[in-house]
């Protein structure tokens, strides 16, 4: 897959790069991160890519020009890009949307700055995405939490089974983990994790998956379909909570 990322502070978002996961994704050329300068795509020796609201107010509005030559200029080098704003009015970034996105082959992402875009960019914008219900100074911060977040259904960034097994993969958290010491000032590891019965332990993990969902997000819990291993899960996690009850 290949993203670029459209901003008036390069150096910023850069860092994405160049840590974990994604730099090793970088490397083995599984995915292919461009930032671009959007003052490249001035025309005025002060390179400006802001102006007055019409109609006056508090604050600057990004030009529309800069876009549509950076538009033009990317359309004519590879294949028209699916465009995305990161702005705070858009669609609430969440798995379903990234399960989306991850189909295209080809993004730009867009950061916003000041009070934001000049309207006319509309027209070059497939998606506007926000990552959640607050107004941050600049759109580099969003457009790096949807890089990252995106490229993990990028085959070949991540472990795949990994990503089935998290947070709202299959509409549920993820099971608690745990690694050596097997004891650790008296907390110790759940005795299912050293029975080596691989179906035992997925059944576990499953209930655990279930109860920590029940616990901290029982609207996902509620709108969640069942199949047969959850059913068991639940049904387990029941007969337990009798059980204590008693
Ligand atoms: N005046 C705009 C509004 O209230 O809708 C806010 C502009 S904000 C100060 C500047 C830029 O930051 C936006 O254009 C957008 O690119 C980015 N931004 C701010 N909050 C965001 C959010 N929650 N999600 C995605 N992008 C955001």
């Amino acid at each position: 897959m290949k993203i670029g990322v459209l901003t008036i502070f390069p150096e910023m978002v850069k860092v994405i790069k160049e840590y974990g996961v994604i730099a090793q994704a970088v490397k083995n050329r599984v995915i292919d991160i461009e930032i671009f300068n959007l003052r490249d795509y001035t025309t005025d020796k002060h390179k400006t890519v802001d102006d007055y609201p019409y109609g006056g107010g508090p604050g600057m509005v990004m030009k529309v020009e800069p876009f549509y030559r950076f538009y033009d200029e990317y359309v004519k080098k590879h294949s028209k890009p699916y465009i995305i704003l990161t702005s705070p009015q858009g669609e609430t970034l969440n798995n379903n949307v990234l399960k989306e996105l991850s189909v295209q082959k080809n993004i730009v992402i867009i950061c916003g700055r000041y009070e934001g875009v000049d309207e006319r960019i509309m027209q070059i914008v497939d998606k506007e995405i926000s990552i959640g219900d607050y107004v941050l100074t600049g759109g580099e911060l969003p457009a790096m939490v949807i890089l990252d977040a995106l490229s993990r259904f990028v085959p070949g960034t991540v472990d795949e089974e990994s990503v089935k097994n998290d947070s709202f993969y299959n509409d549920i958290l993820d099971h608690p983990h745990y690694t050596r010491p097997r004891n650790f000032r008296g907390l110790k590891v759940p005795e299912v994790l050293f029975s080596g019965n691989h179906s035992k332990i997925e059944l576990w993990r499953r209930k655990m998956a279930l109860k920590k969902t029940i616990e901290k997000r029982p609207d996902l819990f509620l709108k969640k379909e069942f199949d047969i291993t959850d059913k068991k899960a639940l049904l387990e996690l029941f007969r337990e909570l009798i059980k204590n009850a008693q």
